[in-house]
């Protein structure tokens, strides 16, 4: 008997109709002899509402209780969908992300899933019930509730899915698959009939947060073959695996918005400087992205780099506090965002990066800094011209006068 894993995000358990819907779904899949694991996120806007709740009592707030406040949207959820199935007649069952095994590391809100103890989840299988668990939390070593991050719950259905040996995880959303770009953003976004593990993980990485970069990361390692579909219609979805069918050029392009910029402007031009500097950063788990350090010039040189907006205020801090790093200016610049292009085709065809610089030119949008991967070309510009930037690099890739994506 095989066994699906289904994941249903806020939206589509938004109300008492859509929870009858997912039950609908999952009642047919059992119906049609697979086992079934449902995992559900919580309701709607329910862990922004826990999140401004919780910034009433403070800030800097103890990040173990934290957890303990985010991971109750989810509990109300699968109650609510492990009721709905059985007034639909289904035996199923409802479990917390440490009830359905979910262990994890400490690292409170942001924890990594570590593994899956899956016996509590194989026997309520064998006795035939729907399992509904709790997607986005886990337990630590020290039986602490942790949560893994926004948009975890992706990860939950695709570690579950590789502890039992699942046939296929099935992300179903608020879209009816993986765009050429946020379709909410960008006009003339298109679905992708399919997408690699690698193109979808730079993807989600940088920005596109149709799937939980982690998810793409475990599904890849575990040759987990995921597809992100519709819970509101029944049009085919994205595939994401190994190979495509078509090997495009550029398969989608991105936003991050969660970018800061620190520059620091006059350093000494001698060696060991941004040693210094990003040594001290990472043990303080600063995570800086990109960086750009510029040619030594009568003696000094410059140091921009990247972090997440969050921990701007505290990367600024760190350096101030290095006496021994001289420079004559140091600043944030919080309204920045990344765009990023991704295919998996462009490490073989040249050009790509040029097409993108062009596009942006011709809307008038400086760049500031710029990184390349083997399949990814990023660029961080000021944030109000992200709507643009996207439009005119989409409009470059993929309008109708450059037909298919290139
Ligand atoms: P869920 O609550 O189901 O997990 P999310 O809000 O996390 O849903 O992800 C779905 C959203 O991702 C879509 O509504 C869409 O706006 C956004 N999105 C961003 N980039 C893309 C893309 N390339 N393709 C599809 N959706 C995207
Ligand atoms: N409820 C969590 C969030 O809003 C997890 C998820 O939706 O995947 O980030
Ligand atoms: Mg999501």
């Amino acid at each position: 008997m095989s066994l699906m894993v289904l994941k249903f995000g806020g939206t589509s358990v938004g109300n008492k109709e859509r929870l009858f819907h997912v039950a609908a779904i999952a009642k047919k899949n059992w119906q049609q002899g697979h086992q079934v694991v449902v995992v559900v996120s919580a309701q709607g806007d329910t862990t922004d509402e826990l999140l401004e709740k919780a910034a009433e009592i403070g800030s800097d707030l103890p990040l173990r209780e934290m957890d303990m406040l985010l991971s109750t949207g989810e509990q109300i959820s699968i109650a609510l969908l492990a009721m709905a199935l059985h007034q639909l007649g289904c035996p199923a069952v409802s479990l917390t992300g440490w009830q359905a095994g979910v262990r994890t590391d400490s690292q409170h809100t942001v924890a990594r899933v570590r593994f899956v103890e899956n016996a509590r989840l194989k026997e309520e299988l064998e006795k035939g019930k729907i399992v509904v668990v709790a997607g986005f939390q886990g337990l630590d070593e020290q039986e602490d509730i942790t949560t893994i991050g926004r948009g975890g719950s992706d990860t939950t259905a695709v570690a579950l899915a590789a502890a039992l040996g699942g046939e296929k995880c099935i992300i179903y959303t608020d879209v009816d698959g993986v765009y050429t770009a946020d379709p909410r953003m960008v006009e003339g976004a298109r679905k992708l009939d399919d997408i690699t593990y690698d193109e979808m993980l730079e993807l989600a990485s940088m920005g596109a947060q149709v799937l939980h970069n982690r998810s793409v990361e475990m599904a890849k390692r575990h040759g987990v073959p995921l597809e992100v579909r519709s819970s509101f219609t029944d049009a085919p979805g994205t595939a994401v695996r190994e190979e495509t069918m078509e090997r495009k050029t550029v398969s989608g392009i991105a936003r991050d918005l969660d970018v800061a910029v620190i520059s620091l402007t006059g350093t000494a031009d001698v060696p060991g400087i941004a040693y210094q500097i990003f040594d001290r950063l990472a043990k303080e788990k600063i995570s800086v992205d990109m960086i750009v350090q510029s040619a030594g010039e009568n003696g000094c040189k410059h140091i921009c780099f990247t972090v997440q907006k969050r921990q701007g205020e505290r990367a600024l801090a760190i350096i101030r506090e290095q006496k021994d790093v001289e420079y004559a200016s140091l600043s944030m610049d919080p309204e920045v965002s990344k765009i990023s292009i991704v295919g998996a085709g462009m490490a073989g065809s040249s050009g790509v990066a040029s097409d993108m610089f062009q596009a942006l030119y011709e809307a008038g949008i400086n760049i500031m800094f710029i990184a390349t991967s083997e399949i990814k070309v990023s660029v961080i510009i000021k944030s109000q011209d992200t709507q643009r930037a996207m439009q005119a690099l989409h409009d470059k890739f993929f309008g109708e006068k450059d037909g298919m994506a290139r």
